[in-house]
């Protein structure tokens, strides 16, 4: 394959007249296909590989031979963006593909036919303080720090009077880690809000209306708490008020990058807002893809030896052949960036 070069990509004859036609940004050449001892009429790409692909993809959705015929893959290319693509929105210098509508309804028929309830907290504060107890735990663990937690302070002004070293304790007594930093984000929120807020409560959260503006308003109050970062704001937003945040996790971005939805050197942030702009603005649409796609990437696509052939998106996916072929299974992810 690599003398052929990179980036690539080799169609029947078909589908690569299509191509020329309607890109004009590839030759023709005629490329041996080792793998099967045959010689298939191809193109070698010479611009930019990503464009490349989406224009493939639509053309084989519209000539009815959709991933069949996509036998080589075309490389996401490393480079940064250029400096003139980055005032463009996101999903205009990276567009959804053509099965975008498929991968929400099939994740959510396969993951989560029926929806969990939203969490039902008096008070968006404890949504906050659980979602700070849940990170780098498991859900068990952070479920006994939280049973610890209120049970020593039924009233959050105590745990303010305790100070964090004493919230640290209270997190130690229960396990898990990062008990110190969690603490003093714990602190420093309750000290926050009765600075600025006057009292230990997010509940006026809920007074700012279900439009984008009212959205925005509540976004910008939880990113003014401190050491309280962009997941966490999207995760109290969808579960806690009911608004339409698209929280991104871990194993939903794997899975996008190993689909090629987005660039795999685009970081996480870059990843949430990116499905912010495409995906429908409605909350259950956005709840149902992030229940649904953490599901996925948590037991199919996992880290490690991803299970394809029992993917409902292997259809649409670029990386099924690598791993299923072996030529990745056994090297870390952070080897391949994804
Ligand atoms: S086909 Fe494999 S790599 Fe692709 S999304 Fe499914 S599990 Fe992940």
């Amino acid at each position: 394959m690599s003398s052929i070069g990179r980036p690539y990509r080799v169609f029947d004859k078909k589908v690569s007249q299509l191509f020329v036609e309607r890109t004009g940004t590839a030759r023709r050449e005629r490329v041996q296909n080792t793998e099967q001892d045959g010689e298939w009429s191809g193109w070698r790409c010479c611009s930019d590989a990503r464009a490349i692909r989406r224009t493939a993809q639509e053309i084989e959705h519209e000539a009815g031979v959709w991933g069949e015929h996509s036998l080589l893959r075309c490389p996401v290319p490393s480079r940064s963006p250029q400096a003139s693509s980055k005032s463009r929105p996101l999903s205009e210098q990276n567009p959804p593909p053509v099965w975008f509508g498929e991968y929400l309804s099939r994740l959510r028929d396969t993951y989560a036919p029926e929806l969990p309830p939203p969490r039902q907290f008096p008070d968006p504060l404890g949504g906050l303080i659980r979602t700070i107890l849940s990170q780098q735990n498991t859900r068990r663990v952070a479920q006994r720090q939280w049973e610890v937690l209120t049970a020593t302070y039924p009233q959050w002004e105590a745990a303010l009077l305790d100070g964090p070293d004493g919230i640290e304790a209270t997190l130690k007594s229960a396990g898990g880690g990062l008990s110190r930093m969690k603490a003093d984000y714990i602190y420093g929120i309750l000290a926050h809000l009765q600075e600025h807020h006057g009292g230990l409560s997010l509940r006026f959260l809920r007074e700012f209306p279900h439009t984008p503006e009212g959205h925005e308003q509540a976004r910008q109050a939880l990113a003014a708490l401190p050491g309280v970062g962009h997941k966490t704001v999207a995760l109290v937003l969808l579960f806690d008020l009911r608004r339409p945040a698209m929280p991104v996790d871990g194993n939903m971005e794997r899975a996008a990058k190993r689909l090629e939805l987005v660039p795999a050197a685009w970081n996480s942030h870059k990843v949430e807002r990116w499905y912010a702009e495409v995906m429908p603005a409605d909350w259950e649409t956005r709840f149902a893809l992030h229940i649904s796609g953490v599901r996925h990437g948590r037991d199919t696509c996992r880290s490690k030896h991803p299970l394809c052939p029992q993917c409902p998106l292997r259809e649409f996916c670029p990386s099924a052949s690598i791993f299923e072929l072996g030529e990745a299974g056994e090297r870390e992810p952070s080897e391949l960036e994804w």
